[in-house]
């Protein structure tokens, strides 16, 4: 530690702001940040970064970290020891188990930590606390992507890397907006559209800054995705537009598919959507003419009732024409937080093991068993979502949340806060004292990536380390480091001396993962999983088969369900998502003196005709109200929307403008991923300076 203070270190590091995986050098001078450098070998991003890469690290050295553990005495929290904390969690949650069995406690675990973090957490759920309640934020992201995936294809992640989707000759963006949530692969695309006449139609309700580029820009009805991509595949089929060759030898189910597509006709998508028949005939025409086709999807498709079954259509379109497969081709779910991936491929999750190995599954449980020495739970486990249920319903009485701001993150955030009320015990494992913690009993205080050595997985599969920059702040420590020691309170032998024994471990078990080292991942080496016992990796999948037992895809029938309805009262639509400049809740890069002052807080979007009908301008406050809460927030208006449809980032520094106040508790009903993006509201005008 001494060292590190006098010299200037340069350190390789993975940003933690986003799934796209960049990697870079890190300069330091003791805690001082001196510069981030990309390098030419990073392999998701050479030599660029974003403003979020790039500055937004001088959170780790924030005032407001927490640097010792916190215990909640009445309403105030007192700063203890890390025996005496991490004694009476083990005291109460044994107190709990004890009284009301093992599933009577869910644990969270977090995008942003590690891999091997996040391996420990289910493993510390599973093995030491003996139920299947583990789940992880992409719950409320991507998991209907993972869903659709590993039904039609198998594996549950982008079918290729970055580099494929540079090398197609059609994107097709749907229901995201790469240049404010993954900006160094939207520089990407932009790159292939201009130099490289990559041709690109973007469908969603704004018109983001891809949209503004593309060839087409589809702008269809809030919710109604599903219906032109299905009607859009049968336009393809009925014309004789497919790839009858690729249906035949690789996909099953493609006559029961063909059958269901009846309904989707142009005239009822036009009817449906809005779309009218020229742009559904002419996307048609592009993907006809596209030799290789890529599909980047994100929550403008996920994060509906619907959410599985579009992104199912997605997959059903790429499999009828043979978009799979070749480089360049394939379906692209873009994970939003670095390790989204990961924590999903830990088996973070209440149904799976790492690998994403069955949890139901007797065999693998069996092999757990015997490698963890412990008889495992055999209960279904609940996910976040029945989580906050299982809390209303005096079931779940105890939590363990590592790293998430589930209170403001999880949709119709009072309906989540009043569940954390109703908890009989609550510990939260964070960097900062957040909204959740402000209703724990016991706050651990954790290390962001720049102070812990471990290993994360991008969007495309891709496995990268990253090596301590910095000691941990004052007495915060690792989470594995703390998961480890917590477990030790309860018997488990738990060895881990560093990262580098938790993923060897991991190796051994998931198939998936069999063939990953320390060694293999050294420096900027990375691995694309699935990744074999002899190191060698996949870039792309389904190359000759798709891992099902026949080795074939399989199309799936959809209906359509329509999107949720308001009461008339309710009548803007408000749609959300990210910003460039700041990530996710904001408990990071509102801590970052360079962004924050670019960018204070967030705003909603109006539209010139809404503004010009309410009397609205830029700057006025307004409140908004759904049949689940309100915010107060400013205007700002611009034609990045449209007619009655609002627009609003989810980062923000102040409670008061946080979106999942307005949001409900309606999901998906595959994987209970919440509808955030069908919500209506009611607006009035507060203030006009
Ligand atoms: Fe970080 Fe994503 Fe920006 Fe890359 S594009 S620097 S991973 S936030």
């Amino acid at each position: 530690a001494k060292m590190r203070e006098s010299r200037i270190e340069r350190t390789k590091t993975v940003c933690t702001y986003c799934g796209v995986g960049c990697s870079f050098d890190v300069w330091t001078k003791g805690r001082k940040i001196l510069k981030v450098e990309p390098q030419m070998d990073a392999p998701a991003n050479q030599v660029s970064t974003c403003i979020k890469g790039k500055f937004g690290w001088d959170f780790v050295n924030n005032p407001e970290r927490i640097t010792e553990p916190l215990v909640r005495r009445g309403e105030a929290f007192v700063p203890v020891s890390w025996d005496e904390a991490l004694d009476l969690v083990a005291t109460r949650l044994q107190q709990i188990r004890d009284a009301n069995g093992p599933d009577a406690i869910g644990y969270i675990s977090s995008s942003k930590c590690t891999n091997e973090e996040n391996y420990l957490m289910q493993k510390f759920a599973r093995a030491v606390m003996g139920t299947n309640n583990i789940d992880n934020c992409s719950r409320y992201c991507q998991s209907p992507a993972t869903f659709a995936l590993r039904a039609t294809m198998g594996y549950g992640g982008d079918t290729g890397g970055i580099e494929d989707i540079a090398q197609s000759d059609l994107v097709m963006i749907v229901g995201a907006n790469p240049a404010e949530s993954h900006p160094v692969l939207s520089t990407r695309i932009r790159r292939a559209h201009k130099k490289h006449g990559q041709k690109l139609i973007v469908a969603d309700l704004r018109k983001n800054d891809l949209a503004h580029r593309a060839n087409l820009w589809l702008h269809p009805a809030p919710g109604s995705d599903l219906v032109w991509l299905s009607a859009v595949t049968k336009y393809l089929i009925d014309e004789g537009w497919y790839d009858e060759s690729f249906v035949n030898n690789r996909v099953d189910g493609f006559e029961a598919y063909k059958e269901s597509l009846e309904p989707f006709t142009l005239a009822y998508a036009e009817k449906e959507t809005g779309l009218s028949r020229e742009k559904l005939i002419q996307t048609a025409e592009m993907i006809r003419d596209a030799k290789r086709l890529a599909i980047c999807f994100a929550m403008g498709v996920t994060q509906h009732v619907a959410g599985s079954d579009t992104s199912t259509a997605i997959c059903n379109l790429l499999l009828v024409t043979g978009q799979v497969g070749r480089s360049g081709t394939g379906a692209y779910p873009l994970r939003g937080h670095n390790n989204v991936q990961g924590a999903g491929d830990m088996g973070c999750a209440p149904d799976v093991y790492p690998g994403y190995e069955s949890a139901g599954d007797e065999a693998v449980r069996t092999k757990y068993e015997a490698a963890w020495g412990v008889k495992l739970p055999t209960t279904k486990g609940l996910d976040n979502h029945q989580m906050v249920e299982a809390i209303h319903d005096g079931k779940l009485k105890a939590m363990y949340i590592m790293g998430e701001e589930m209170a403001l993150v999880d949709s119709n955030a009072n309906h989540v806060q009043a569940a954390f009320e109703k908890l009989e015990f609550f510990v939260v494992q964070d960097i900062f004292f957040s909204k959740t913690a402000q209703f724990a009993d016991v706050i651990l205080p954790a290390s962001p990536s720049l102070e812990k050595d471990g290993t994360f997985t991008n969007t495309e599969r891709r496995i990268q380390r990253l090596y301590q920059v910095l000691e941990p702040l004052g007495g915060s420590k690792p989470d594995w480091l703390i998961l480890t020691e917590l477990a030790r309170r309860f018997g488990a032998n738990w060895t881990y001396t560093h990262p580098g024994d938790i993923m060897h471990e991991v190796a051994g078990l998931a198939q998936l993962l069999s063939g990953v080292t320390y060694e293999r991942l050294e420096g900027y080496k990375s691995l694309q999983w699935p990744v074999r016992p002899d190191g060698s990796d996949t870039p792309l999948l389904y190359t000759e088969s798709f891992p099902f037992d026949n080795g074939r895809a399989k199309l799936i029938a959809l209906e359509y369900t329509a999107p949720l309805t308001f009461d008339a009262q309710y009548d803007l639509h408000i749609n959300n998502g990210r910003m460039l400049e700041h990530f996710h809740e904001g408990n990071l890069t509102y801590r970052v003196d360079g962004i924050k002052s670019k960018v204070p807080t967030t705003y909603v979007e109006v539209s010139p005709e809404l503004a010009n009908e309410r009397g609205l301008k830029d700057g006025s406050l307004v409140r908004l109200e759904s049949p689940y809460g309100k915010v107060k927030v400013r205007t700002v208006v611009t034609d990045r929307v449209v007619g009655k449809e609002l627009y609003m980032p989810m980062n923000t520094p102040k409670e008061e403008e946080a979106i999942n106040y307005l949001t409900s508790s309606y999901h998906d009903e595959h994987t209970h991923t919440p509808a955030y993006k069908e919500c209506m509201v009611h607006m009035e005008i507060l203030r006009q300076d």
